[in-house]
């Protein structure tokens, strides 16, 4: 099996008990078997600690769970954000999910992918401290594939090569941005023809122009329609203010930037998203960030179920979201720092990216015409006037 891990992981330390904002906090805690079976051992010494735990585990249909408190913290989770089950028990007698979070491995065949969730404030931190490309780590070992069953394996060797050039092209900065997210776009469509059309064979062929010198591939920029960029917009923060937010603060946050944005004329909108481009200039790598971020953990998905363009699209309107959610908080505060930017991403990734229901919400949503291609080519395109970087940053 051929490994591929994220060497970002190899600097992560959990911040423990000096958490910001504990992952011990969550809707719903399963327990594996083995963890469970451990637990029962306890459970059988009929000590207080034993019965307490009775008391917090619930059981139905074979699954055992945490039975979380109302505010959703774990009830394990002590006064000072320590584990008390690792405390007592130690590292290696915590549930698996929280023994391997805040990493996530999917499996594809011969291939296993480990990367690191953003809904952990220590991995955006670290993320967005390291303005440097993400690099991974190849290893091999001798673990056969779980399966091929459910996989399209023709696909999977050729989609692979394919997912690396995307990663790639999200992650080079002689493009900008928004030149990034239009290439992004159009070359998915492409690729998702190609696959509609069973020509696997073909595909190589697509991202064959990106191995010289030029960085756009040969794929021209849409002309920008600043009109449909905002009716485009409007209609994604719209779509976001609908979602379930598990913390209140987040919905009235997200409601004040969109009271902003409605109180602005489309020339404000332009003005305000080049002043702030231009005061994100050093740091418009976090925003690639979130783009290889998405990529690289949904993309081989497309082995499943043939899906390949509309995963990107989700990559590029949440960065789109994500961007204009930002320049709104940094009209309204006057600054917008990496710790502002970490909130956002994490804040994000875990009331929406990582939360099913919203997400499933939103990507049917953004199947509808308003964000149809090409026209959506249009809506995320600039004009270079209008990306120029303003001489006097807005205070
Ligand atoms: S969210 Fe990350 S840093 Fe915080 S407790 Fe969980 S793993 Fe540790």
């Amino acid at each position: 099996m051929i490994i591929r891990t994220l060497a970002l992981f190899d600097r992560f330390q959990c911040a423990a008990g000096a958490c910001k904002d504990t992952c011990c906090v969550r809707e719903k805690l399963e327990l594996d078997n083995k963890t469970y079976f451990e637990y029962q051992r306890v459970i059988a010494r009929g000590d207080p600690f034993g019965r307490r735990m009775v008391a917090s585990i619930s059981e139905r249909n074979g699954v055992a769970c945490f039975r979380m408190r109302d505010n959703g913290e774990c009830p394990f989770l002590m006064r000072n954000h320590l584990c008390e089950l690792y405390v007592r028990l130690g590292p290696e007698r915590i549930a698996e999910t929280c023994r391997k979070y805040p990493t996530f491995s999917k499996e594809y065949g011969n291939y296993r992918e480990i990367g690191c969730r953003f809904s952990c404030p220590e991995v955006l931190r670290l993320v967005l401290t390291h303005p440097e490309k993400f690099e991974t780590r190849v290893r091999e070992n001798d673990t056969e594939p779980i399966s091929f069953k459910n996989l399209d394996a023709d696909l999977l060797p050729l989609i692979y090569p394919v997912r690396e050039r995307f990663l790639q092209i999200a992650q080079d900065a002689r493009n900008p941005l928004q030149a990034t997210v239009s290439i992004l776009l159009n070359l998915a469509s492409r690729v998702q023809a190609t696959i509609d059309r069973k020509k696997y064979g073909e595909l190589a062929a697509l991202i064959a122009p990106f191995e010289g010198d030029d960085p756009t591939g040969g794929i021209e920029c849409e002309t920008p329609d600043p009109e449909l960029r905002d009716t485009t917009l409007d209609k994604l923060i719209k779509l976001h203010s609908k979602l379930e937010y598990k913390k209140q603060e987040n919905a009235a946050r997200l409601a004040a930037s969109y009271k902003i944005f409605r109180s602005e004329t489309p020339d404000d909108r332009l003005a305000r998203e080049r002043d702030f481009l231009a005061f994100m200039r050093d740091r418009e790598y976090e925003y690639r960030k979130w783009i290889f971020y998405v990529l690289h953990r949904d993309l081989l998905d497309v082995v499943f179920d043939g899906d390949f363009y509309s995963r990107v699209r989700y990559a590029v309107l949440s960065t789109f979201f994500l961007f204009e959610t930002g320049s709104l908080e940094w009209k309204s505060r006057g600054q917008f720092t990496p710790q502002m930017q970490e909130e956002v991403f994490r804040n994000y990734a875990r009331e929406i990216d990582e939360t099913p229901k919203n997400l499933a919400r939103l990507q049917k949503k953004l199947n509808g015409s308003a964000f149809a291609y090409p026209k959506l080519l249009r809506a995320v395109a600039r004009s270079a006037d209008a990306s120029a970087p303003s001489p006097e940053p807005v205070a």
